[in-house]
């Protein structure tokens, strides 16, 4: 009997990760919490946040520019301070990422050293349906290196009848297209079906036809245990707005593999990028700094980092292994209510395979696209919150620091209703 209020309770009741849910600010609806399934596109704050910004804020009106070196967490080397947190996050070595910038300003800044086109081999692959920004953005460099996008942009698309994309269709277009591509652009969990990918595969696959090999992890950090320096991505980057819970804009994540960090790649300097020993004698040549780090260009936004630096701590303690238990079980037990209580009503695109997915269901009403939009608009005024994504889906992420199991069963309940008056 798993759609009852005695079934979720108990497994709130058995979550050891149950306590983390006080560690958030969880919007209201009428008198009680929303049923917030929306981390997938803005995290909620951690109630820790509050005291780390008043901490800069404090340390700036008491130190000034002495803030630099006494703040209690000098502004300087701020950034490092995060390092090891983020790293941990995805898998990383820290010398493989930083924080900096936002997410789309960092593709760029990747692509810039890593999307090297020349006659032979101009090509870009993403999938079909990506992101839009990311297919702005690279359409665009396309543009930048003198090339056309029709016929250096490579979509691939999914299968008609699952909506997704199967590695052999990767391969497929590899095969055929793979001598002239310079760089595969890839999503970790493709943003619309909540599709997660096999990051080693797909860089292996990449690399054994000569491409660079990119992930965009915007859906998939915080989400899924990432291995990232294990799948031998060139480079990588996200934000940490969604999963990351760091705030609005928060600042973005990016990793370039350790095997680069040494490398003289084209790069757009910055002086952040110098050396540290060395970037006060503010001498005319750039020495790049290893790592990630080199990419930086600009002194960072502490107010902008603070957040991120409270949410990792977080994630921190409560550990990715963990967390993902949780998820898989959290998701496994919406997806069963769904199956079992609404399976005339709604379908899934995300794919049933746990595996192959993180928190996220990507849910179509079968009766068509202006009922799904009427569902939508009821669960957003009985306080469940989702989002909307055109055409046609519903997504509703349950995420394991601050949902609990009677959330998807009160998520549930609502569209029951809704489907029962409709
Ligand atoms: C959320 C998201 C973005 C947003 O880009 P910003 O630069 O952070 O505004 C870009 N790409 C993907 C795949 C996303 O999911």
């Amino acid at each position: 009997m798993i759609f009852s209020n005695d079934y979720a309770d108990q497994l709130d009741l058995a979550d050891s990760l149950a306590s983390f849910r006080d560690r958030f600010h969880i919007p209201k609806h009428t008198n009680g919490d929303q049923i917030y399934l929306c981390g997938n596109s803005l995290g909620l704050q951690p109630k820790s946040v509050k005291s780390v910004l008043q901490q800069e804020l404090d340390d700036w009106a008491a130190l000034g520019v002495e803030g630099h070196f006494h703040a209690k967490h000098p502004w300087m080397p701020y950034h490092s301070e995060l390092r090891d947190l983020l790293a941990e996050n995805v898998g990383a070595k820290p010398v493989e990422v930083v924080a900096m910038n936002s997410l789309t300003v960092n593709l760029h800044l990747l692509m810039v050293s890593f999307y090297r086109p020349n006659a032979e081999r101009p090509a870009i692959i993403i999938e079909q349906g990506a992101f839009p920004s990311d297919r702005y953005a690279v359409e665009s460099q396309i543009r930048f290196h003198g090339f056309s996008p029709d016929d250096c942009l490579i979509e691939i698309s999914a299968d008609p009848d699952s909506g997704l994309i199967p590695t052999y269709a990767l391969e497929n277009c590899l095969r055929e297209h793979g001598h002239r591509v310079a760089l595969i652009l890839w999503p970790g969990v493709q943003y619309r079906t909540g599709q997660a990918f096999d990051l080693k595969a797909i860089a292996d696959l990449g690399h054994f036809y000569g491409c660079q090999v990119g992930f965009d992890l915007a859906h998939a950090a915080g989400n899924l245990p990432l291995q990232l320096h294990d799948s031998g991505a060139d480079f990588a980057a996200w934000c940490s707005y969604k999963y990351l819970n760091s705030g609005p804009g928060a600042i973005a994540g990016a990793f370039v593999h350790e095997r680069h960090a040494q490398a003289v790649l084209p790069r757009f300097n910055g002086w952040w990028g110098h050396r540290q020993d060395t970037r006060f004698q503010m001498g005319p040549e750039f020495k790049g700094t290893p790592g990630a780090e080199g990419w930086q260009l600009s002194n960072p936004p502490i107010f902008a980092m603070a957040p991120m630096r409270a949410s990792l701590e977080i994630f921190h303690e409560a550990g990715m292994p963990a967390l993902r238990r949780k998820s898989l079980a959290l998701t496994a037990y919406l997806e069963a209510l769904i199956r079992q209580e609404l399976g005339d009503v709604l379908r899934s695109v995300t794919p049933d395979d746990p595996e192959q997915r993180g928190c996220q269901l990507s849910l179509q009403v079968r009766a068509g696209r202006d009922a799904g939009r009427r569902l939508f608009e009821h669960l957003m005024q009985s306080g469940v919150i989702g989002d909307w994504r055109e055409p046609d889906v519903i997504r509703l992420s349950p995420t394991p620091l601050y949902n609990r199991f009677s959330d998807c069963l009160g998520a549930v309940r609502h569209i029951k209703q809704w489907a029962g008056s409709a």
